[in-house]
């Protein structure tokens, strides 16, 4: 059927059928008193009218509930999509905001549902985003990616907290092509951009970090080359050893290098999975300073071990915290001197839903200025490079995001040429346990 006429028709079918009722019972009335041909005519025009109507009527209503569903169709794809989506009249008032939204801006949407939303309202913190990102040259930092035509695509950054916002605002028109509102879309890019940028980052600081240790490698392999072809060499069958023993502990740097930077990006994406289990603290501790006093021996270095009791049961991923652990233990010993001393101490934490492992060494220690920095990322003190020239920087970041995850928290202490104490403490109180880890969620 047309759907002109269809669309008549919706628009009278209530009407018309509660009207050609009434015909219908007076036609029957008439037709009880008087019957002639003129009540059976008005009868069947009744008959006819009540069907067109009722046929109407359907199709209306019919209508209708396609309309509620096409609504309700494209309010589920506006809250399912991943980015955000704010829908406002040309006043700016808010007509719909989708989770995505809320997310990004920390707000809800009935704070804003139907509420115009004004510039100054940008003033008030918990709304400053949100109105930034609506208004946004009231935003500080902005670029405008395209702005003639539409969509109009602009980047925003905020600071504090840190967000990257790419914005496209649309029009919305009526039938008739007048713009009755606007549809802003905010892909949230902070993360994509962070990692693109520590991508980076990662690759200049692992060309320059591998290059020492390589060089030194290359520079071994030389003059081990340089011993066998010479005849008359006054170098012995021990130079020989010392030489390649060397050559093996710089390539076990590069190595510890190179998995530190592949930890860290594994951090920084989100993929460092966790296997959490039961474990005795205690034991675990022992074994791994057992592995440890091999390399210790090497450097002069004794390690003693006391724990306040036999067992302190923790939930740990075992291989993860072994990382941590042999990260702060490896540097007591690297960063230690000749003749020089770690402590091992397990106790209950003074918050007594944790547990504390001590680590306190007696070497060159960290300058105080030094300190704050000591758990970002590639950050190496003077001190330290000038000790051991290879090294990622990486470790005490790795080192902090395991304990984190694992519900503790890692701090330090340390004195110029006296030492430095790393503490980290881990839940003993089984309501604290975590089972998925911080940031893999
Ligand atoms: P790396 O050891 O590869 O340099 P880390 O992330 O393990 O990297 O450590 C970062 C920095 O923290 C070190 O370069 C050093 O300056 C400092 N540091 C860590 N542990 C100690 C320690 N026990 N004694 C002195 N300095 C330390």
């Amino acid at each position: 059927m047309n759907t002109e006429i269809i669309k008549f028709l919706k628009s009278i079918g209530g009407k018309m059928l509660l009207f050609s009722l009434l015909v219908f019972l007076s036609a029957i009335l008439n037709l009880a008193s008087s019957p002639n041909p003129t009540t059976i005519i008005t009868l069947a025009f009744s008959i006819i009218l009540i069907f067109v109507s009722i046929f109407s009527y359907k199709n209306n209503s019919k209508s209708g509930a396609a309309d509620k569903t096409r609504n309700a169709e494209l309010e589920a794809v506006i809250q399912n999509v991943k980015d955000g989506v704010i829908i406002y009249d040309t006043n700016f008032r808010i007509l719909d905001l989708n989770a995505a939204a809320e997310e990004i801006f920390k707000i809800s949407k009935e704070e804003v549902l139907g509420v115009q939303i004004q510039p100054e309202k940008a003033q008030n913190q918990h709304f400053r985003i949100f109105v930034e990102t609506i208004f946004p040259s009231l935003a500080s930092s902005i670029n405008t990616i395209s702005d003639s035509g539409w969509p109009k695509v602009v980047d925003i950054t905020f600071e504090d907290p840190h967000l990257e916002l790419r914005t496209y605002l649309n029009q919305v028109t009526d039938d008739a092509q007048n713009v009755i509102g606007f549809i802003k879309t905010v892909s949230n890019d902070t993360r994509e951009n962070t990692i693109l940028k520590s991508k980076g980052e990662f690759l200049t600081v692992a060309a320059h970090q591998l290059r020492t240790p390589l060089t030194a490698i290359s520079w071994t392999f030389e003059s081990i080359k340089n011993f066998l072809s010479d005849d008359n060499t006054t170098k012995n069958k021990e130079d020989l050893k010392k030489l390649t023993d060397e050559g093996w502990g710089l390539s076990k740097r590069s190595l510890k290098i190179i998995d530190d930077l592949l930890n860290a990006a594994k951090i920084e994406e989100g993929r460092f999975g966790f296997n959490f289990e039961k474990i005795n603290l205690v034991d675990f501790l022992k074994s791994i300073k057992n592995s440890a006093e091999v390399i210790a021996d090497e450097y002069g270095v004794k390690i003693l071990f006391s724990s306040g009791a036999e067992n302190y049961e923790v939930y740990a991923d075992p291989t993860k915290l072994g990382m941590a652990v042999t990260n702060i233990l490896d540097n007591a010993i690297k960063y230690n001197v000749k003749g020089g001393n770690i402590d091992i101490l397990i106790e209950p934490d003074t918050d007594t839903r944790f547990v504390r492992v001590s680590i306190a060494d007696t070497g060159i220690g960290i300058p105080k200025e030094n300190l704050p920095k000591i758990f970002q990322k590639f950050y190496r003190s003077e001190n330290a490079q000038h000790v051991e020239p290879n090294g990622s920087g990486l470790g005490m970041y790795i080192t902090k995001n395991i304990i984190e995850s694992h519900g503790g928290k890692v701090f330090l202490e340390s004195q110029v040429g006296r030492g430095t104490t790393f503490w980290f403490t881990l839940p003993t109180d089984k309501s604290l346990w975590r089972d998925t880890a911080i940031g893999n969620k």
